[in-house]
């Protein structure tokens, strides 16, 4: 696995030249790609900006997008994104954008992992118990997570992913965090019941075994696809277990990778 660089990247424009040919693509071009940052994002004048600073801004703009919840803006401000993504994409972690992780995957942006969040957590005062996890990925959301539940259980189907997570997630030394790999569309039924399901990928329903592991008083969060009617469209949809039996709420529409059987 290569290293990544420190962040933030350091750069010299003193002498026209950057010192990291890591960020030349992102920061110093006059020239710039789609989707490049617009000038006055800090990162663009940020030479010797830490990347805590970096983070305050982006959970900044969480908040004008209304999330509210204090624990999920707060584990958002102490996960370094920029250490699940891959070494050229370093300077984009903190945009809110998703980001390819490999295998075709892609980490969910940081507005949707700060949304979904929020709704799982529905205003708890404090930390849920027992969450699972379906789609590992990089790992990022899983860090995230750890500091808002009490033991999270996270599942990948990817053998590739799975390391790549078990790599990214070492320095974080998460005692609570349970990485697995395997199909997650059967869950896992040994950390059952859970307060807490959320899924990273959409299928075309929600799979019964997550509705059977769900704790009672539990909510689920998960994309589905939209409809018959709607091919390759998704919604979030929540649903809670109550004594009167299943409430489901559909949300707002979402783009989220294919929900998939089987290992690989
Ligand atoms: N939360 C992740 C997002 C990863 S993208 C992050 O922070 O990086 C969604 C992931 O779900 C992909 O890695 C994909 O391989 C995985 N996935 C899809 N179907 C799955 C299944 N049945 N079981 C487990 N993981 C699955």
């Amino acid at each position: 696995m290569k290293e990544r660089p420190p962040f933030p990247v350091r750069l010299d424009f003193s002498a026209g030249k950057p010192t990291d040919r890591r960020s030349v693509p992102r920061f110093a071009g006059q020239a710039q790609s789609p989707g490049a940052r617009p000038s006055g994002h800090p990162l663009s004048q940020g030479v010797g900006m830490d990347s805590s600073a970096v983070r305050m801004n982006m959970v900044r703009k969480l908040v004008q997008q209304g999330v509210s919840d204090p624990m999920v803006l707060a584990a958002m401000q102490a996960i370094e994104r920029h250490r699940f993504v891959d070494t050229a994409l370093v300077n984009q972690a903190y945009e809110d954008t998703s980001l390819p992780i490999g295998l075709g995957q892609t980490i969910s942006k940081p507005g949707v992992v700060a949304r979904m969040l929020e709704l799982l957590r529905n205003g708890a005062p404090g930390k849920l118990g027992r969450v699972l996890e379906i789609g590992t990925g990089c790992g990022y959301q899983a860090a995230v997570l750890s500091r808002l539940a009490s033991e999270v259980y996270s599942i990948e189907r990817l053998r590739g992913l799975h390391d790549k997570a078990r790599h990214n997630l070492r320095h974080l030394a998460l005692a609570n965090l349970h990485l697995l790999f395997g199909d997650g569309m059967v869950g896992y039924v040994k950390g059952a019941p859970y307060a807490a399901i959320i899924a990273a990928a959409g299928g075309e329903a929600v799979p019964q075994a997550w509705i059977d592991q769900l704790a009672m008083g539990g909510r689920l969060v998960a994309p589905v696809s939209a409809g018959a009617g709607a091919p390759g469209r998704q919604a979030l949809v929540v649903i809670d277990r109550t004594p009167q039996g299943l409430r489901q709420m559909m949300l707002e529409a979402v783009h989220f990778v294919p929900l998939k059987s089987g290992i690989a």
